[in-house]
């Protein structure tokens, strides 16, 4: 089960690797915040709306989002 971190600082952005994309768009469903939209071929974070619950992350069956430093 992840755990949700709605105080972690936003430091740092998650992000789609668009060529690990599969296009299944899980984590579109998982987002709290409707911030990831879907774009030509792959799913996209947007960033200013994230709240870095790490939904996305956990819920993609090929490990597409990522954590940027
Ligand atoms: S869950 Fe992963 S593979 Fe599926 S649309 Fe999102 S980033 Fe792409
Ligand atoms: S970390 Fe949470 S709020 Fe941010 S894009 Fe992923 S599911 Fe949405």
């Amino acid at each position: 089960m992840t755990t949700t971190h709605y105080s972690k600082p936003k430091s740092n952005g998650y992000y789609v690797a668009k060529d690990e994309c599969i296009g299944c768009r899980r984590c579109i469903r998982v987002c709290p915040q409707g911030c990831i939209d879907y774009s030509n071929v792959s799913a996209m974070i947007i960033q200013e709306n994230c709240l870095h619950c790490g939904n996305c992350m956990s819920t993609c069956p090929v490990g597409a989002v990522k954590e940027s430093e």
